[in-house]
């Protein structure tokens, strides 16, 4: 395989997409930044970069992921085509490894031995893990008081590979905490040390070069669906959103497209138990503009700025903001946002498991859910290309978890759920728990 970076537009010269993103951080940082976006635009011409990112890609990921008609998703669908872009067959299990990779040499590249990384669930932190494992270098990832006591797998994992894992106490505990530390020690050792980033947030030059790493995946799309279906444009393009890095990767390709030959590009948000419950992650339905992680963007926060706590049955999507180039997308219609509930998601995961045999991440199993419901809407000419952007093997404990309660919950106890599961083409829930 071999690979040129692509040359999508870029935010101007202020790092802004229209009056998104931009670099709200510390003056001491100011250099860092500029220092990483003068060796990114170096290294993505640069040959001997970019043959050794795609021999690793191909030998060490296992990329091009595989691009799969769903027939039986298709046929309970009822409607348009459903390929799935199969990042759950990843090494690692997802997409962050692309990014993560391309970051670590990056790295090596300008000379940094340490490198630095913020987690949540720990997906990000495995895969930062396990490129500074590959390439040797001394990686330290900070993670949340309460998500270490949640992932404690993925804590062992990133052990195993040689990290260090920092536990943060401040605010929450969590995601949003963590990424904070980082940023200091950054701030502390910018001279010896990389932050690898985890997703298309955070100050300029990061949300671009994040995106222009995750590309490969929409890339492949294209000359995938030349293939199978001689047109390299689906009509849709589903993806779920956290901070945004597996969407953009797919969605970059044709988001500069004429807008009449670009796909519908549609995101899923996590809206949780719904967006009017105040408990969800939804930025875009539920959030206003504010300042995080040193970009502007759609945030969850209050009416004095501070943040609100995100929710999501699935860790990946926690996260109060999303990327600067997602929101300019959705204020010029590029690309649709839309809410997709944790029971909704829950039921995705279900429905292709079953279908499919393929269990996918609680992530993706949002925009799972949007794609059965698009599918109907497109009616069968149409062709849907949604981002499996991982699998679901750490989620399964959860899923047993959440499908016990349901079972014992009263309602599902009650005469007529019952009878409506009785008489229901789809699965019966009890048989997965069985
Ligand atoms: C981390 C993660 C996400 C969310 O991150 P994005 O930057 O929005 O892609 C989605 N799916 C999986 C499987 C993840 O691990």
């Amino acid at each position: 395989m071999s690979l040129t970076l692509p040359t999508y537009p870029q935010p101007d010269a202020r790092g802004r997409y229209g009056r998104f993103g931009g670099r709200y951080v510390p003056e001491t940082l100011i250099p860092a930044l500029d220092e990483l976006e003068q060796a990114y635009n170096a290294a993505k011409t640069d040959p001997e970069f970019l043959n050794e990112l795609a021999r690793l890609l191909t030998d060490f990921v296992g990329r091009p992921s595989g691009l799969y008609l769903a027939q039986r998703l298709t046929d309970h669908a009822g409607g348009a085509k459903i390929y799935l872009k199969r990042e759950d067959q990843n090494y690692t299990g997802a997409h962050k490894i692309n990014n993560c990779l391309a970051q670590a040499l990056l790295a090596r590249r300008m000379g940094k031995r340490r490198v630095i990384a913020e987690t949540g669930a720990g997906q990000h932190g495995v895969a930062s893990a396990t490129a500074a494992a590959l390439l040797g270098l001394e990686c330290i990832v900070y993670m949340g008081a309460e998500d270490i006591r949640r992932q404690a797998m993925n804590v062992f994992r990133m052990k195993l590979l040689g990290a260090e894992v920092r536990e943060v106490t401040s605010g929450t505990s969590t995601l949003k905490d963590a990424t904070n530390e980082a940023i200091r020690d950054w701030v502390t050792n910018v001279r010896d040390t990389f932050y690898i980033l985890g997703s298309v947030v955070g100050p300029h030059p990061y949300p671009a070069m994040v995106r222009d790493f995750q590309s490969v995946i929409g890339e492949e799309v294209k000359v995938q669906l030349q293939d199978l279906e001689g047109r390299a444009a689906p009509d849709a393009i589903v993806a779920c959103v956290g901070g945004g890095s597996n969407a953009i990767g797919i969605f970059a390709p044709y988001a500069y497209l004429p807008p009449a030959q670009r796909p519908r590009l549609i995101g899923t948000e996590a809206a949780g138990e719904g967006v009017d419950s105040g408990k969800h992650a939804a930025s875009v339905a539920g959030g206003r503009i504010g300042v995080l992680h040193g970009s502007l963007m759609y945030l969850l926060n209050d009416a004095e700025g501070q943040i609100v706590p995100p929710h999501s049955i699935s860790a990946g999507l926690d996260y109060p903001g999303i990327g600067p180039e997602h929101c300019y997308y959705s204020e010029t219609g590029v690309a649709e946002y839309v809410p997709v509930t944790d029971a909704q998601a829950l039921e995705g995961l279900q429905l292709l498991t079953r279908l499919e045999g393929i269990i996918p991440a609680l992530e993706s199993a949002h925009a799972i859910y949007h794609a059965v419901q698009l599918a109907r809407e497109l009616g069968p000419e149409g062709v849907i290309v949604v981002n499996l952007s991982g699998r679901g093997d750490k989620d399964v404990a959860e899923v047993m978890r959440l499908l016990d309660l349901e079972a014992q919950s009263p309602e599902a106890q009650s005469p007529e759920a019952l009878s409506s599961a009785a008489q229901s083409p789809e699965p019966q829930r009890e048989e997965v728990t069985a």
